[in-house]
């Protein structure tokens, strides 16, 4: 079992132990939110992180306190060595997690089985399959479905996230809650983020407040119960009475979690982001090749993590499209 040597802690105190590996910046959908309509100039395959250039990281992390790592992208499921680096990952001492849109899950539900692998989000934003062909820009509607209730089938933990976006998909949020009547699953309504190249404008948004209104008037006060939030949440949870499943809303732009925040992000070039907003970025590939000792860098770059949101503390900050120089959100990982 690798050795905990050092703790990834801030300026602030907070522990960075939840790292998020993109193992790709390749996607099968075209998610209009995450992937800006001009595309994303994908790196030269030579700059991309290689099979052990990941165990490599991910074991390095580990040793410096990391207990939680999720493997997302692009669409991981994509990449050709994915049960490979799941195999040795699964290995770590970690709690480990998967982001995937699920289109291609019911080819490696064997591999997650025998790596362990329990826990899964799946992105899916609408429960109509004209509304998914329109945000995707691709039709696999009935596929996704397909493999969620394989997933739930199967006994996996799984979360949908759904973006919410005024005038596409608001109308839904009852639809989802209802999803969760018969099912074990839950269901977590994302904020809309601004990203490089996604037409992010503030009426787009759907906020924390709106959605609980919603809930509120849709389902009397006492079905409507409140959980208690989770250690470094992201989510603030509820459930209905009655119901199987429960549902949350993840509200960075209304009501950031940053206080609590313990997590950092690998790209699938090999940057380190501190912070999901900052477009600083810290290339640990470049200093591995060069035979550099990376661990150094790596606690520099969590010592200069911001307060908040890197450093859009006010709402007003945070809404300016100005502030908003950052990758789009397909090659950061979400
Ligand atoms: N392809 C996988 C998927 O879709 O689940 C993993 C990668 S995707 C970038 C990870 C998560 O980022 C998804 O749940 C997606 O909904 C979320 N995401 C992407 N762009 C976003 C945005 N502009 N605002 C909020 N969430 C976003
Ligand atoms: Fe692909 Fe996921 Fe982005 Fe959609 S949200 S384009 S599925 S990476």
């Amino acid at each position: 079992m690798a050795k905990v040597s050092k703790i990834l802690r801030d300026s602030f105190g907070r522990e960075h132990n939840y790292l998020r590996i993109s193992l790709t910046e390749k996607c099968n959908l075209r998610c209009t939110y995450c992937m800006p309509e001009s595309g994303v100039v994908l790196s030269p395959r030579s700059m991309l992180m290689t099979t052990e250039e990941v165990i490599y990281f991910a074991t390095l992390f580990v040793k410096n306190g990391v207990d939680k790592i999720r493997l997302t992208g692009g669409e991981p499921l994509l990449r050709k060595d994915f049960g490979e680096i799941l195999t040795v990952i699964s290995k770590l001492p970690v709690e480990l997690s998967l982001t995937t849109n699920a289109i291609l899950v019911d080819r490696y539900i064997a591999t997650f089985r025998s790596c362990g692998l329990k826990n899964i989000n799946v992105s899916l934003d609408t429960l109509n399959a004209e509304k998914f062909d329109a945000i995707t820009k691709r039709d696999h509607f009935s596929k996704a479905i397909q493999n969620i209730e394989l997933l739930l089938q199967e006994d996996f933990n799984v979360k949908l996230n759904v973006v919410l976006m005024k005038n596409f998909n608001e109308d839904e949020i009852i639809d989802f809650i209802n999803y969760t009547r018969d099912k074990n699953i839950t269901v977590r309504f994302i904020e809309f983020m601004p990203f490089d190249g996604n037409a992010w404008d503030k009426s787009k948004l759907v906020g924390y407040d709106e959605v609980l209104n919603m809930a509120k008037a849709h389902y009397p006060e006492p079905d409507l119960v409140h959980l208690p939030n989770e250690k470094n949440f992201t989510a603030r949870n509820f459930k209905i009475e009655g119901y199987q499943g429960s549902f949350g809303v993840i509200s960075t732009v209304t009501n950031p979690f940053c206080d609590v925040c313990n997590r950092i992000r690998l790209t699938a070039n090999g940057k380190l982001k501190n912070c999901l907003f900052s477009n600083g970025e810290t290339d640990l590939l470049t200093a591995h090749r060069q035979g550099e000792s990376i661990e150094t860098i790596i606690h520099q770059a969590i010592q200069d993590k911001k307060a908040v949101r890197a450093g859009m503390a006010k709402e007003e900050d945070f809404k300016n499209m100005d502030n908003h120089n950052n990758r789009s959100m397909i090659t950061i990982g979400g």
